[in-house]
């Protein structure tokens, strides 16, 4: 059971608890606790800090009032992360750009963005990249602060945007929906990523793999987007497993033990 996920909304799950210490008793591997407001981190590892394995993300996720009002929840965010006891946070996210639906304020999304990305450089931390619908606004942003380490979580575009990410330094991270019939593009990455850059997550409670699509997303489900990542690597799904680990440790949970 012992599956790394990069990338978990734990505190929208139902009973989380009870998942997390039956995946635990189990032998599941880390879990990244993501954060998407300015004020979510302290209720977070009030929750699920208790758990040697779960270690948490602080960000803002690109949504409207939080665009508009950038600035005080930038530093309320960036508060929240210095109070926090240390050790806690390894990374600041989710944060980005989403434009699947129509965006009014592009120039306050990238504010809001370059805020974290800053904080990620004072902080020396990895940056966790949402991007959806916004690969060239993208990675025009991440060119223009060079030396962040990062990952593109639930990654959603091709080979050429993947190759982009990967030469500015990111690691690309693939969720559940490698799994729908409709991802071949996911599919022909994931062959392309390295093996050291490469990472899985569920994104939960959202994307279920094919299998369970129409339920809740729950970390122990990631075992379905490793059996397939495994197969289209051409990989023993152990030796996947202890090469996502590694990633993982290396650049998320090694760093504050
Ligand atoms: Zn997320």
């Amino acid at each position: 059971m012992n599956y790394t996920d990069t990338h978990a909304h734990l505190g929208r799950l139902e009973e989380a608890h009870a998942q997390l210490a039956a995946l635990f008793e189990a032998g599941f591997g880390k879990i990244l606790d993501i954060g998407t407001t300015s004020d979510d981190l302290a209720g977070r590892i009030g929750a699920f800090g208790r758990y040697p394995a779960v270690r948490f993300a602080a960000g803002i996720w690109p949504y409207p009032q939080a665009i508009a009002d950038r600035k005080r929840m930038a530093a309320t965010l960036e508060a929240q992360i210095e109070a926090a006891p240390t050790g806690f946070v390894v990374a600041v996210g989710e944060c980005g750009l989403d434009h699947h639906q129509e965006q009014p304020d592009k120039a306050g999304e990238r504010e809001l963005f370059e805020a974290h990305i800053a904080l990620a450089a004072r902080l020396d931390l990895p940056l966790i990249v949402h991007s959806r619908d916004a690969p060239e606004e993208t990675t025009a942003i991440l060119r223009d602060h060079p030396g962040i380490r990062g990952i593109i979580h639930c990654y959603s575009y091709g080979v050429e945007e993947a190759r982009v990410f990967l030469d500015l330094g990111y690691h690309v991270s693939f969720a559940g929906n490698l799994t729908y019939k409709k991802s071949d593009n996911l599919r022909e990455t994931i062959r392309f990523v390295p093996d050291d850059r490469l990472l899985l997550e569920t994104d939960s409670p959202f994307l279920a793999p094919q299998s369970r699509r129409g339920q809740p997303c729950r970390p122990g489900f990631i075992a379905e987007t490793y059996t397939l990542a495994a197969e289209l690597r051409g990989m023993d799904i152990e030796t996947l497993k202890e090469r996502i680990a590694a990633n993982a440790d290396a650049l998320l949970f090694g760093q504050n033990p």
